[in-house]
């Protein structure tokens, strides 16, 4: 039994699980083949900018072997202190990527901040709490987790194995409504909170020094971006995204670092077939099973993990479409 507190703001409740992502409902069969990650090994951090360490994830579900990271974790060093921005699926790999920010530099962690609830970016928090690092997220953070925190912790305990053991949730301490910026030491990062989109508590993060804008799910390379706040949102924060000065961008899933702004071109053009394709079909009068079919089916093969998140993609934007 893995013993975990919770630690919330309001009261937590629990979802029904059709609100959450295909991803995280797909259990592997196949956990028994998955072999535990040795937790001293060091991960392989990539500095895509001065001072500025990015970790890939793969783009797998989470398993015990990739301990629940399969998204991208950021690193920024300033010269009086540091930040972290996501911290992977499991405290295992929290405490992995705390070694090698130490092996990086002697500076403390002040910022833990998180780019929005999913599972796969915050479970590594509970290996930063207790060092004096300040927690911070969207405002809406902090009520995100609470809700969906039972069903996060049941499905990634499952997922990761033993290695998910200690994970629990850390409130932020710092909650952001539009802009905040923290200094870390001749090094100022802004931190944006964003209407509803990929979630309703997206946040980016952008280093003023490098130019290095880290985007959290807002943006998704390679991989099809997953709708779990609203689609029509997620078009318009694209079009607000575009205005922002970076010269390199760090996305949730994909490279460590792609090209600004057009990173954002292929992500714009699947949710805008998507939205053309379920409008009409809702026009028509269709069914969300025809729609998952018929939407966007060119898009299929331009993308990791299409057969497996796009028809929850129609689902949710059929719902959404449904009430215009
Ligand atoms: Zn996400």
């Amino acid at each position: 039994m893995i013993r975990r507190r919770i630690e919330t703001r309001g009261r937590g409740e629990r979802a029904s699980s059709p609100a959450f992502p295909r991803w995280c409902t797909g259990l592997a069969a196949g956990l028994a083949l998955c072999v535990a990650a040795d937790a001293a090994e060091p991960l392989r951090l990539e500095e895509v900018a001065e001072g500025v360490h990015v970790y890939t994830g793969p783009h797998e579900e989470a398993t015990s072997r990739n301990l629940g990271a399969v998204g991208n974790a950021g690193v920024v060093i300033g010269t009086r202190s540091v930040a972290v921005i996501d911290t992977g699926g499991s405290p295992a790999f929290g405490r992995r990527l705390r070694a090698s920010i130490e092996s990086l530099t002697d500076l403390p962690i002040a910022y833990v901040v998180s780019t929005h609830a999913h599972p796969d970016h915050v479970f590594g928090n509970a290996a930063f709490d207790g060092g004096g690092a300040v927690f911070a997220g969207h405002r809406k953070l902090g009520r995100a987790l609470a809700v969906r925190a039972p069903f996060y912790l049941d499905a990634f305990e499952r997922l990761v194995g033993a290695d998910f053991e200690g994970a629990r949730i850390v409130a932020p301490a710092v909650e952001v409504s539009g802009e905040t910026r923290i200094d870390l030491g001749d090094r100022v990062l802004v931190l944006a909170a964003y209407p509803t989109a990929h979630t309703d508590n997206d946040l980016t993060v952008l280093d003023l020094r490098t130019g290095t804008l880290f985007a959290g799910d807002l943006v998704f390379v390679d991989r099809l971006p997953v709708v779990d706040g609203s689609l029509k949102g997620w078009l318009d924060v694209i079009q607000a995204l575009r205005r922002v000065p970076a010269a390199r961008v760090v996305p949730g899933h994909g490279p460590a670092s792609a090209p600004w702004p057009d990173a954002l071109d292929a992500q714009e053009r699947y949710l805008r077939a998507l939205l053309r394709d379920v409008r009409r079909e809702v026009a028509a009068g269709g069914r969300i099973d025809t729609a998952i079919s018929r939407a966007a089916p060119e898009e299929r093969g331009r993308w990791i993990g299409f057969d497996r998140d796009h028809p929850r993609n129609v689902t949710a934007s059929f719902t959404e479409l449904e009430w215009e």
